[in-house]
């Protein structure tokens, strides 16, 4: 295996790099950025680095820690299928089986689980029963939650106790989309690294690693990922265009009426419709309302949806600035609304768990 690539976020690396090899790690990173951007993967890469048998430093790719730590990336296939698998069993049986990935002893990954995307209670004590362990094999060990933010509180509040008793040899990396969503006492005690969009040339070095996408449709998927690989991977090409075919509706039918009515609901019957999770439908509208916002502007360059630029161009002479303005505002509000359901889905998930005990 040759050494391993990583793509962009080169400052992140270098600085990690210069940290780890200094013995000057910090015991809580947080490493904030959009989905799929590479933060799980920097991850993966820093806590090879670490325990890299040439190492401490950059991680050789070749060593047995260096592969099977590279080896826990939960894009391929079968990380899918076993993540896909969970959703549909009980409550009650994920809890009693934690969601962890590990391909080395002492390199731990923690995804949110089930069909709520959420990092319960379970993982949490899992996680700090395994902080007051020592390395098995390695000089450290590496706990990367993934999502951090979604984390309910129970979680996070058992989080929160591991981050304050720090255990030696022990590094915790968090990942978060919005980490504006975690309590403040956790984001207080991490040292934060924001992860910039890969720049469309990043992107294109990506996507020309991958066979299975054919050319014409390279750009393409280079604009919709909007400088996200872990994205560009996950795109379905007739999936991606049914989802945006709705959410145009959506848009239509809103500026027919005047305002986006009852958001929720209508968002809710679609994801009912195709089978999808309001999450990937509220990004696709806002990925849509960013493009008008852009328009609006007059700004061309970067728009996600450049495909159908013309008919994005229609939709925004019908639209104000202002008229989109309130629309993102809506689908903010919508957002909050599902974050604060997940909250109460995991209440009532407890509750019945509690029952059955
Ligand atoms: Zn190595």
């Amino acid at each position: 295996m040759p050494a391993p690539t990583l793509i962009g976020h080169q400052r992140i690396a270098d600085s990690l790099w210069r940290m780890v090899s200094e013995g000057r790690l910090p015991q809580t990173l947080l490493f904030a950025g959009q989905a799929g951007v590479g933060k799980t993967t920097l991850a993966r890469h820093l806590a090879a680095g670490i325990n890299c048998s040439i190492g401490p430093g950059k991680p050789c790719g070749d060593c047995s820690p260096c592969q099977r730590i590279l080896a826990a990336d939960l894009s391929k296939q079968e990380y899918r299928k076993i993540l896909a698998d969970r959703r549909k069993l009980p409550a009650a049986k994920r809890s009693e089986n934690p969601l962890i990935v590990a391909t080395h002893p002492d390199v731990l990954i923690f995804p949110p689980d089930g069909p709520m995307r959420i990092i319960g209670i379970d993982q949490a004590r899992l996680l700090r029963n395994q902080a007051r362990l020592s390395p098995s094999e390695g000089r450290r060990r590496i706990f990367v939650i993934k999502n951090a933010e979604r984390a309910n509180s129970e979680a996070a509040n058992a989080l929160l106790k591991t981050l304050e008793e720090p255990a030696p040899n022990l590094t915790i990396i968090l990942t978060s989309v919005n980490p504006y969503l975690l309590p403040a006492t956790i984001r207080s005690r991490s040292i934060p690294f924001y992860f910039d969009a890969l720049s469309p040339a990043e992107i294109e070095i990506f996507l020309n690693t991958r066979e299975d996408i054919s050319d014409s449709l390279r750009k393409q998927v280079g604009a919709w990922s909007r400088g996200s690989p872990g994205v560009a991977l996950s795109i379905d090409v007739a999936e991606f265009l049914a989802r945006r075919k709705a959410m145009l509706a959506l848009v239509r039918t809103a500026l027919a009426k005047g305002e986006f009515v009852q958001l929720a609901s209508e968002m809710d019957a679609i994801a009912r419709k195709q089978a999808e999770s309001i999450d990937v439908l509220a990004e696709m509208l806002s990925s849509l309302l960013r493009d008008l916002l852009r328009l609006h502007l007059k700004v061309k360059d970067g728009l996600t949806h450049r495909d159908i630029a013309t008919e994005l161009a229609q939709l925004a002479g019908q639209s104000t600035f202002a008229w989109t303005e309130r629309a993102v505002a809506a689908l903010d509000m919508l957002e909050q609304l599902q974050q604060t359901n997940i909250q109460k889905q995991i209440a009532l998930e407890a509750y019945a768990l509690s029952m059955r005990k």
